[in-house]
């Protein structure tokens, strides 16, 4: 009887073509964990499913904080495009539905570390997850911006990947947690709550001091800049290659 109930429900919204475009797009990116779209419904290659829904609160600060799926595939991340400031609460990719990444890099500190490998960058040894390949990205993109010297003031010192913590103030676990980040240099960084702005209020002021030059190898590598978000964070890149890729970039792959 409960399935009868509930079925008008599950009905009541199928996926729109945009949306059922993003899903491939994310299952295309994941291969060694996601199988196929069915219905509202992602499944995993291990039989689980995932709900494809929206968070329906109004609140920035709420979405972010229990957000559907599909809340994080809403907004399109502008992948290679040139620099602009970010419109009010455009935030693309920083929405995140937490049970995927748990799933994928691990529920616990204990759990992430055990997939990390030493990347060297520029002489720095950082950690990072082998899971996705994002230590193997990561060192290709140190192999290219090694070929641009006017760009390694901005990437070295690395301020930081992985480190098992909640985004400061949040109730969030951070990208960072997973071993799937890295924070450059904070000698050319420039972060909206360093400046005394609160989220979700109107009139935060943009500042970038990192090229596009760079940014963009980041981003043909499937790492998303925090300098495209409105909730600027410049000096931090993270592996999401359901949102930015060679050939999100138009590029061949690299
Ligand atoms: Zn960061």
């Amino acid at each position: 009887m409960a399935s009868l109930v509930l079925a008008p429900v599950a009905m009541a919204q199928p996926l729109t073509a945009e949306e059922q475009t993003r899903v491939t797009r994310l299952i295309q990116a994941y291969p060694d964990f996601l199988a196929r779209l069915d219905g509202k419904e992602l499944v995993w290659k291990d039989g689980t499913r995932m709900p494809l829904t929206h968070n329906a609160t109004r609140s920035y600060s709420a979405r972010l904080d229990q957000p559907g799926l599909l809340d994080q595939l809403e907004l399109p991340y502008p992948a290679c495009q040139s620099l602009n400031t970010p419109s009010f609460t455009f935030d693309p990719g920083r929405t995140r539905y937490e049970p995927l990444f748990f799933k994928m890099y691990g529920a616990s500190a204990r759990e992430v570390r055990s997939h990390l490998e030493p990347v060297n960058w520029f002489g720095q040894t950082v950690q990072v997850t082998g899971v996705n390949g994002a230590a193997a990205s990561l060192r290709a993109v140190a192999n290219e911006v090694a070929q641009h010297p006017e760009l390694l003031r901005y990437v070295h010192p690395s301020a930081g990947t992985f480190l098992w913590r909640k985004v400061a103030g949040t109730p969030r676990q951070s990208v960072h947690s997973f071993g799937a980040a890295i924070d450059l240099n904070t000698a050319y960084s420039d972060y909206w709550l360093w400046r005394g702005f609160k989220e979700g209020q109107p009139g935060i002021r943009y500042r970038n001091r990192l090229p596009l030059a760079l940014v963009q190898i980041f981003e043909r590598h499937g790492w998303i800049w925090g300098g495209r978000w409105y909730h600027y964070d410049t000096m931090h890149f993270e592996y999401r290659p359901e949102l930015t890729s060679a050939a999100t970039c138009g590029v061949s792959a690299p």
